[in-house]
């Protein structure tokens, strides 16, 4: 009797090895081999020690292209040319400088259209990448969104037809009618700033400054760049009375994407080390930025 008992625990004890060793030669043989990096020019698929992995940056190189959300109503940053079909402005070149960098060719960048009211839903939708669209920073945005470093200063101001009783910000009282856009900062600021007046708001850029032509408000507010390219293509009407808010710019990242914020920052420095970044503010704002 025992001494079945002692060859029964024997065979159980060997059965039991025997299914431990066949568990981890599967696990070995099932393993696959560790994928190449991929093949690129740019250097999204380097690996620096030290850096958090990013799963946007992963998909970019999946897919060989960059996806950024940017304007097309906005002259300066992002304006699309009906004629050539082309968008143009400061947010698309820092674009393509930034597909050159992760994918080794500026050309490897999908420009997708966004407006104020619909970048944040279309980014957190993953549809695009990022914004690069004229976004001011704010608290209330990094909730949804997380931001790189600055990367364009700019200041709400208001855009008036030359010769307008409206100077300042001051003049914008009751019965003055405001033009803004949806989704924008402008519209918040311009409501705490002069909160009897008619704020009235409008899809796009392109679309409040028509009714501003067309008569239908006193006075357009938004950022003092974006209202310079609107003096641009319309030399009737002028900036008025300094800025009187601070509209700091920020590439918008998916929120928790750390690894793609702190690589669109270095991206950012690398770009102001090298003088690109001057000579492309140059490009469109015409002076250098402040130091
Ligand atoms: N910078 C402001 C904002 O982020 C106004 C420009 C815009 O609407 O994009 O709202």
């Amino acid at each position: 009797m025992l001494r079945k008992k002692f060859w029964f625990s024997i065979t159980l004890m060997m059965v039991f090895a025997a299914l431990m060793m066949a568990g981890c030669g599967s696990k070995e043989t099932t393993t696959p081999a560790p994928a190449d990096p991929p093949k690129t020019n740019g250097d999204a698929g380097k690996s620096e020690p030290g850096k958090t992995a990013s799963k946007t940056l992963e998909d970019i190189q999946k897919r060989g292209k960059l996806v950024v959300g940017v304007k097309y109503d906005t002259k300066l940053f992002g304006l699309k040319d009906p004629g050539t079909g082309k968008v143009e402005g400061f947010d698309i070149d820092m674009a393509k400088a930034l597909a050159k960098k992760i994918l080794g060719d500026e050309n490897k960048v999908e420009l997708k259209e966004v407006t104020s009211k619909t970048r944040i839903p279309l980014l957190k939708n993953g549809d695009i990448d990022m914004i690069i669209a004229t976004m001011t920073i704010t608290e209330e945005r990094k909730q949804e969104v997380d931001f790189s470093d600055v990367y364009f200063k700019a200041g709400q101001s208001l855009l008036v037809k030359k010769g307008s009783p409206i100077q300042s910000v001051t003049d914008v009282k009751k019965g003055v009618k405001v033009l803004a856009v949806k989704g924008s900062t402008s519209t918040d600021n311009i409501r705490k700033k002069s909160p009897d007046a008619t704020v009235l708001e409008f899809e796009n850029y392109q679309e409040a400054f028509t009714a501003l032509k067309a008569g239908q408000g006193d006075a357009l507010t938004t950022d003092n760049a974006i209202l310079y390219g609107m003096m641009k293509q319309d030399p009737n009407y002028q900036v008025v009375g300094g800025t009187f808010t601070d509209e700091p710019y920020g590439m918008a990242i998916r929120k928790g994407d750390t690894g793609f914020v702190t690589y669109v920052n270095d991206f950012l420095k690398a770009m102001k080390a090298s003088g690109e970044y001057d000579k492309t503010y140059e490009k469109w704002i015409g002076e250098k930025p402040a130091p």
